[in-house]
């Protein structure tokens, strides 16, 4: 048995004022991850969109609303990698509330309201290799790719497809990190309701930068 309080765990901070307390080594946990997030209004969890192929996610909502983009495949349950069928939407989970995005849904959660936001973040298996960002590698057209430490810090974006290792560019404003979203709501948006099917072999996604809002003509650097 381990048990732990959360505020012993040290933070990791994120942007401005989010703060992460990961209890997974506290608790000694094998098979779980378990994150503690509170996440100031106008902030979000610490990724853009992004899909693990091998963990399922729940996020349970304690205080506040957390909002999630999400991009999720149609057709087979568990998600297929190969899917040609896509539904992008926004979902808005509660306090007492929680979400699951099984492997291979793709998800992005803020904190669109005005309160904070506290959420537990789980992911089962513990640990996840198989991480998808949904960009479409520039050399093969693969649907999405693999975010991996480079050198100095450096993330490459690899094609599983391919083996391409794309370097993302910074934000050609601020230089901060850029983030993968959805296509902007106005072009997502359908008359019958919050989600639409997008067609076509890989999702309809741009990039973003989290900070001043600046959007990428192109992903990568060339
Ligand atoms: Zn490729
Ligand atoms: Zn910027």
């Amino acid at each position: 048995m381990e048990r732990t309080a959360i505020d012993a765990v040290e933070s990791a901070a994120f942007g401005d004022g989010v703060d992460r307390r990961g209890l997974t080594d506290a608790l000694d946990a094998e098979h779980l991850a378990v994150n503690r997030y509170r996440v100031p209004p106008g902030e979000g969890f610490p990724s853009g969109l992004h899909a693990h192929g091998d963990q399922e996610e729940v996020f349970v909502v304690l205080d506040g609303e957390a909002t999630f983009e999400t991009l999720v495949p149609r057709g087979e349950a568990g998600g297929d990698p190969g899917a040609t069928e896509w539904e992008a939407g926004e979902v808005a989970v509660a306090a007492g509330e929680a979400i699951r995005f099984a492997p291979g849904e793709y998800q992005s959660g803020r904190n669109a309201g005005e309160a904070e936001l506290v959420a537990l973040a789980l992911g089962a298996p513990r640990d996840s290799e198989d991480v998808r960002i949904p960009l479409a590698c520039p050399e093969c057209g693969h649907g999405y790719l693999r975010p991996e430490a480079g050198g100095a810090g450096d993330v490459r974006l690899v094609c599983p497809d391919c083996d391409a290792r794309n370097a993302p560019e910074g934000c050609p404003d601020c230089g901060s990190e850029m983030r993968v979203a959805l296509a902007d709501a106005e072009r997502r948006e359908s008359p019958s309701g919050d989600s639409r099917e997008v067609a076509g072999d890989r999702p309809e996604t741009r990039v973003v930068c989290p900070y001043c809002g600046a959007e990428a003509a192109t992903p990568f650097r060339s």
